[in-house]
């Protein structure tokens, strides 16, 4: 499956999380339940593709290593969360 950057976007613990763990089975999500390592390092989490899971607000931390791994920078108001 093609995919545009190393790392998938992921419902979780109330919050959208990303992980470059690979999806299970080749699926294009990681169901319900599923453990996931998260970019930022909450190693609690299982997926949760609720109704409303994928319009929770994005996890700050995450989002910030994206840019790390897209290889581009990240915008000024996130530098402050990456480091
Ligand atoms: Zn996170």
């Amino acid at each position: 499956m093609w995919s545009p950057h190393p790392f998938h976007w992921v419902p979780a613990g109330g919050q959208r999380h990303a992980s470059t763990d690979a999806h299970p089975n080749g699926g294009h999500l990681y169901p319900d339940g599923t453990a996931v390592t998260t970019l930022c390092g909450d190693s609690t989490l299982q997926a949760d593709n609720g109704d409303h899971a994928w319009l929770w607000s994005e996890c700050e931390t995450c989002r910030a290593h994206t840019y790390d791994l897209a290889g581009t920078p990240p915008p000024p108001a996130l530098l402050a969360v990456a480091s």
